[in-house]
This record gives structure tokens, sequence and C-alpha cells, in this order.
């Protein structure tokens, strides 16, 4: 297949696409580098496009798409909220319009940020969340909600084959060092011998789930299309404490425990735990690697960047 994805050189993307050229498919990346360093890639056997999304898209042939763009931590997509709403809103619109003419499906990467701060764990794809809306880290919340919205319209309306994926926390090599998120803060806090930045008291939880086993269940996904169309979480339902957390690594680095205690976030969700029993059954996956090697992967990973 050709296989176009927005935002491919991004964290999931630039893994995704090395997954899907293994695999033997074509592999078009549309990116702007607004989240992502331009060094994502090591080959170049696929055709890149230097495009934002919230411009109307290139024509470009192809059979299907991942719709991955849009700043994904809360540091970058707290820099500019209203380019974020943007991103969300009139990107997957213009993606859309584009599959549509093309008569091609789109996978949609939505987000755990749209159950907000849940009432509920785990939480299961019924769940209509707890967010609120005016608040600043609402323009992803709310931005990841309208657009999996328009995507739903855009399949009832046009019958645009749809698959609306919720991503749970995904770490992994290709992570941005910079990014601000807990694993890449804590790995590079520990590499750099300086203390772990711990948000509020570490009481409030995150299940963590390994960069392959999101890719591969994405795989599964377009292999066995047709599109099951109602969302589907994806994530380990591992779940731990932020302190925990960095207690875990702290020994996988081998190093003392060092921690700062900052103020937590705005609205920083107390719990976050996937039901990801629809993924198993449907696509029989199931996440494998376990956080030991996973994390393991991934300090190699950091301590090895230039
Ligand atoms: N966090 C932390 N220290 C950090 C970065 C994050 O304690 O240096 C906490 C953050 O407050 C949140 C959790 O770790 O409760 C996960 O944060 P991240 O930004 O990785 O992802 P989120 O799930 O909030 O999108």
């Amino acid at each position: 297949m050709k296989i176009l994805i927005t935002g491919g050189n991004g964290f999931i993307g630039s893994n995704l696409t090395k997954l899907l050229l293994e695999s033997n498919h074509q592999v078009i990346v549309i990116d702007n580098f607004y989240s992502s360093k331009e060094n994502n890639f090591q080959d170049n056997k696929f055709t890149f496009i230097n495009h934002d999304i919230i411009n109307e898209m290139p024509n470009i042939e192809c059979d299907l798409i991942f719709h991955l763009a849009c700043p994904a931590s809360p540091k970058v997509y707290l820099k500019d909220t209203l380019y974020t709403l943007d991103v969300n809103y009139i990107g997957t619109k213009n993606v859309l319009d584009f599959a549509k003419i093309k008569s091609i499906p789109v996978v949609f990467s939505s987000t755990s940020e749209i159950y907000g701060d849940p009432h509920i764990s785990p939480q299961d794809e019924q769940y209509t969340g707890n967010v609120y809306p005016p608040s600043l880290r609402s323009s992803y919340d709310e931005g990841k909600r309208v657009a999996e919205t328009l995507m739903y319209n855009y399949h009832i309306n046009h019958r645009v084959p749809i698959q609306i994926v919720r991503l749970f926390n995904t770490y992994g090599p290709k992570m941005d060092p910079d990014d601000g998120r807990v694993v890449s803060n804590f790995i590079m806090q520990g590499l750099n011998k300086e203390p772990m930045s711990i948000y509020g008291d570490g009481s409030q939880t995150r299940s963590l789930c390994y960069i392959d086993d999101i890719t591969s269940a994405l795989y599964k996904l377009i292999i066995q299309w047709p599109a099951y169309e109602a969302p589907i979480n994806l994530g380990n339902n591992h779940e731990m404490k932020i302190i925990d957390i960095a207690n875990f690594i702290s020994e996988s680095l081998n190093i003392e425990k060092n921690y700062i205690y900052k103020e937590l976030p705005e609205h920083d969700p107390k719990t976050r735990k996937p039901d990801n029993n629809k993924a198993r059954k449907l696509l029989k996956w199931k996440p494998k690697i376990s956080l030991k090697d996973g994390i393991e992967k991934t300090i190699e990973y950091f301590k090895n960047l230039d």
C-alpha cells in the first residue's frame, strides 16, 4: 500500500514509518517540524513533504492516511493553544476533505486526554470524560474531541472510511528529550545528574506503553481493515504512580533517588488507565514489552543522542 502519514516525523510517526517500510509499504510523510526535530529519520526510503495541515492538502496519490499531526506533549501544545486548536479542527478537516475526494480511509490518532480528569478507572471507550473547556489544557483535549467529531461526521455524511484510536501515554526511542514528558524528563534529568521533577506529590497515575506495542497495534488495524468505526483505546493497563515511575527509572539508571517537587499543572489528570479489552479482542493484540525492557531501550536511545 501507499500510505500517507501526517505528522510522520514525530515520535509515533517516525516509528510507524519505520515499521511500514520494513513491511514493504510505500510511505509519504507530511510534517512541518513544529514539534519534531529534522533528524528523526535515519534513512530516506520515503517521500517527504514539508507541509502544515492547516493549509489545503497537496495533491498526493495514496491508499490510506494515518492522521497523526498535532503538537502532543503539554509543553508543546500549550506554547500556542490557538494553533493547537487550528491543527485539530482546520487540519483534520483538510485531511478529511482530501480523503473524501480520493475515497480513501483515515486512521486518526486521538488520545486518552479526551477523557480529561476521569471519574472512572479504567477508562473504557464508552466513558464520555471530564474535560473543562475554558482552560489552557483543553486546547488539546477539546481539539482532539472535535477532531473525533469531525471524523465521525465525515464518515456519516460523506462515507469516508474511518478509524479512531485513542493512544494512552506512550514512550520509547525517538521521543524528543526536551518535550517535557514524564519519561523523557526523568531519564534526561537522571543522565544529567539533576533532580527528577515530580509535579504535585507524585500520587497521580499514568499507564505507560512502549512505542513498538502501539505501532504494532496500528499496523494490525490497517491489515485487518475494514474499520470498526467506533473508537478503540490503545495502551498498556499497567498503572503506576508518578513517584513510582521516578523510583523505577532511578533504579534502572542505577542512581540515588534525587527529587525536586514542583507545582502540579492545572487540570493535570489524577488517574489514567486504559481499558484495552476492545483492542485485545478486535485486533488480537496485547502489549508485550515490559516496563523494564522498554525503559532500558529508551535509556539507551537517550544515552546515544548527539
Ligand atoms: N510529570 C511530572 N514531572 C515531569 C513531567 C511530568 O511529575 O517532569 C507528571 C505530569 O504532571 C503528569 C504525568 O507526569 O501527571 C504525565 O505527564 P506527561 O506530560 O508525560 O503526559 P500527560 O499524561 O500529562 O499528557
